[in-house]
């Protein structure tokens, strides 16, 4: 049995070997490199499991919003097909009220001729809304080849690891790179791109279109509508009151009967309805009209601001290499040069493929003088 002595002994006498061992200069030295050297082994493991030649600070801040990013990503796909579903409700809705409550009462008032007219204009725009959105909804917005490598490229997605050309940027949401990339439209449920750029204009300009001629055309149904619905409450309020007051020793004068409150409300609503998006909408298509006449995309608008700033710092002037001149534009957006007179493809719904391929963004071959002297840096 070994003694207190001993017990004490042994942990005391394995600290002393302890200490001679890291007191011992000879053996010191070979400790500590070995440490030094896992240190470094432990580093370059860590380092080439997460190796990125594209790494930096940005990349930092981007894995550190990823979380952020995935859910409001997924939260605007999810909005994406409720959005739709309530453009097409919405607008149903207007051309249910239309019919149903605002044409018996122009067929009563209006004159054969005024009446051919709103016929023909409400049914030719309906038309051009219902092409453009189902064609911006369902044309693809135009993606970059993967696997080409004869194609121009300009830079690496970040995501993909797939080569980018020269206006492509890459949309978080449809999780793939874009040609000529607008913006992502919940309204739309995609991306609005090279393809389908002419398609989401056109739909936001006749839409707007459409809703001013609403509007407009039944001010004076609306305001109808509204002092009956405001006369329509006091005679409620009056006929409640008379109730409770039970001061009724006769029949009570007649109200508006369930139709008419019907028909004076949805007028009320067409109205209102149509003028917010008319103004909403209005302002979008102005701006996007704008941006088409500088021959920039949503996105481009921020870069080239930016890039404006930075060479006005340097002393040096900015210009867009996409930028044909007003006229020009509009003629590479319209698709002008693909053989149709320009006004046939703003009057008339057409399906026809945009200049280029959304790859090579090189100047068209009609493009004037003048336009290739605002090109010139
Ligand atoms: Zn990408
Ligand atoms: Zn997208």
């Amino acid at each position: 049995m070994r003694g207190p002595r001993s017990l004490l002994l042994g942990p005391a006498r394995r600290c002393l070997r302890l200490l001679l061992l890291l007191g011992s200069r000879r053996r010191r030295l070979p400790l500590l490199r070995g440490l030094v050297q896992r240190w470094r082994y432990g580093k370059v493991c860590l380092r080439s499991l997460l190796y990125n030649s594209f790494g930096g600070s940005d990349t930092a801040v981007d894995a550190a919003f990823e979380p952020i990013y995935w859910l409001v990503d997924n939260v605007i796909r999810w909005c994406g097909v409720v959005f739709v579903v309530l453009v097409i409700v919405l607008t149903s809705s207007i051309v249910a009220i239309a019919y149903l409550c605002v044409l018996p009462l122009i067929l009563r008032t209006y004159s054969v001729p005024r009446l051919c007219w709103h016929f023909f204009y409400s049914h030719w725009n309906l038309i051009l809304i219902v092409f453009h959105y189902y064609q911006a909804i369902t044309t693809p917005p135009g993606y970059p080849p993967q696997g080409r490598n004869d194609i121009a490229t300009v830079s690496i997605c970040k995501k993909c690891i797939y080569p980018k050309p020269a206006r492509t940027h890459h949309c978080s949401i449809c999780n793939r790179c874009v040609l000529k990339m607008d913006h992502h439209c919940p309204w739309l449920n995609n991306c609005v791109g090279h393809y389908n750029h002419r398609y989401f204009f056109s739909f936001c300009f006749f839409m707007t279109l459409g809703c001013v001629y609403c509007s407009y055309g039944s001010w004076d149904l609306f305001r109808e509508a509204y002092a009956a619905i405001e006369k329509m409450k006091q005679l409620d309020k009056n006929k409640l009151q008379a109730v409770a007051n039970q001061t009724y020793h006769q029949t009570p004068p007649p109200t508006f009967s369930f139709r008419e409150r019907v028909t004076h409300k949805s007028l009320v609503y067409l109205w209102f309805l149509c003028s917010s998006v008319a103004l909403a909408l209005g302002a979008l298509t102005v701006w996007h009209a704008v941006l088409i006449s500088r021959g920039e995309t949503s996105i481009e608008r921020h870069i080239n601001k930016k890039e404006r700033h930075r060479l006005q710092a340097k002393g040096r002037v900015f210009r867009n290499h996409y930028n044909y001149g007003c006229l020009d534009n509009w003629k590479v957006f319209l698709g002008v040069d693909t053989g149709r007179h320009w006004l046939t493809r703003v009057l008339l719904p057409s399906s026809h493929l945009p200049h280029g391929n959304g790859m090579s963004w090189d100047p068209p071959p009609w493009v004037t003088a003048h336009s290739a002297s605002v090109m010139a840096v």
